[in-house]
């Protein structure tokens, strides 16, 4: 029998585990294949959804669904999260102390937020990176009474449209409340331009400087002062905020740090097998990989499907075909009411087009597909 053992049932794994059981159902059901998938939740959260929780438009149980209520049948699934990896003999051994063994194994643990890593960040600044951030980003936005708010964006974090779609949302949730002769934004990026993305810099800095958000890039949070409510950033400039809205640098999880499999969280990945680096039977999806590409669902998805392809061919034919070619599309709430959309891979950057109506109610509808398309419906 082959056994793959999947490691992490949030978008990568739970949408890998369903393309293998649907790819394998015959070797499944004749006992020839076994699919476990190991996570450390019994919840599956929408992230992208804590978005719309900051700005009142969503609740938040509406983040949440039951992951085994996600899983295609076939697939044993137990919440019991990994403590230890032994990739020299194929096992991996859980909290409760129950040990798998593996012919194959998919890590995909996802990224955390760390505010605590610049000085003052995480008790001055509000984000939407859990659910209780988000709720407090929520009250922060209602009860601000005007005055400079300043975004300040650290790296590497996940979704890189996060930091453009708060500013852009920010703009209208006050344009809304006529508070716009009441407040200013100052927007900062920690390379040379607005955003990673070249063609997505050129086009947000244009709808910046159309709405007035002042921007200052090179900006590196060293630490906050919360009393002078000031940021320093490395390179040496300030910036004065009464409202700080931050996007945190983020790191991979503690067990991949603890088990040294990468640095900082981050699993040194093959960009187009996806195998981890020196290994040819384990494999990482999504956040946790140290790919130079957006961290983002839609990398997940798309590198979980190529991973499904080739792990169900290994499991029956010992190769691997295809290939990861770093497809990735992001939305881009460009305000309240409109949206844009990069859309890319290794050869071709990204080419946005100007925000409509019709994509923003595209990426609203796209929020309850969500369940479906990581079922393997979509
Ligand atoms: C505010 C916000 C907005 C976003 N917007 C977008 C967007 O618009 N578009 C987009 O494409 N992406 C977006 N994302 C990013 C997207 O949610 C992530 O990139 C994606 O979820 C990564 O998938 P993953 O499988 O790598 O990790 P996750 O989905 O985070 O899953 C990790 C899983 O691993 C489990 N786990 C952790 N440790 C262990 C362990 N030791 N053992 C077993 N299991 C473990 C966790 O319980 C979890 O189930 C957004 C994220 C946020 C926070």
């Amino acid at each position: 029998m082959r056994r793959i053992v999947i490691v992490g049932g949030g978008t990568g794994g739970t949408i890998l585990a369903n393309n293998l059981a649907r790819r394998l159902r015959r070797e499944i059901e004749a006992g020839q294949v076994l699919v476990t998938l190991l996570s450390a939740s019994p919840r599956h959260m929408y992230q992208p959804g804590l978005l719309y929780v900051a700005f009142g438009k969503m609740a938040s149980s509406d983040l949440y669904r039951d992951e085994d209520g996600l899983l295609a049948p076939g697939i044993q699934f137990y919440v019991d999260p990994v403590e230890s990896f032994d990739l020299d003999h194929n096992e991996v051994k859980t909290k409760s102390g129950v040990t798998y063994g593996y012919d194959y194994l998919a890590i995909c643990t996802g990224s955390r937020a760390l505010p605590t890593s610049v000085p003052g960040l995480a008790e001055a600044g509000h984000h939407v990176y859990t659910e209780e951030a988000a709720l407090k980003t929520c009250s922060a936005l209602k009860d601000f009474p005007g005055g400079r708010i300043a975004i300040v964006t650290g790296v590497p974090h996940k979704c890189p449209m996060v930091p453009l779609e708060l500013t852009f949302m920010m703009y209208d949730y006050f344009k809304d409340r006529e508070m716009l002769d009441k407040v200013s934004f100052t927007y900062t990026y920690p390379i040379g331009r607005i955003h990673s993305l070249e063609n997505v810099a050129k086009w947000a800095a244009k709808e910046f400087d159309r709405m007035g958000v002042h921007y200052e890039t090179l900006f590196n949070a060293k630490e906050v002062d919360g009393a002078k409510r000031q940021v320093h950033s490395e390179e040496g400039t300030v910036v004065d905020y009464d409202l700080l809205i931050t996007v945190p640098p983020h790191k991979g999880m503690e067990v991949i740090e603890k088990n040294k499999l990468g640095a900082s969280g981050w699993i040194p990945t093959h960009r187009t097998s996806l195998a981890m680096e020196g290994r040819d039977n384990v494999f990482v999806l999504g956040d946790t990989t140290n790919i130079p590409i957006s961290k983002a669902g839609s990398t997940t998805h798309y590198e979980a499907e190529v991973l499904g392809e080739n792990l169900a061919s290994l499991a029956t034919q010992g190769r691997a075909m295809r290939a990861y070619e770093g497809k990735v599309f992001c939305f881009i709430e460009a305000g309240k009411d409109r949206a844009t959309y990069a859309s890319f891979d290794y050869k071709s950057p990204p080419q946005p087009e100007p925000p409509t109506r019709a994509i923003h109610w595209f990426k609203l509808a796209y929020n309850r597909l969500y369940w479906n398309s990581v079922r393997g419906l979509l």
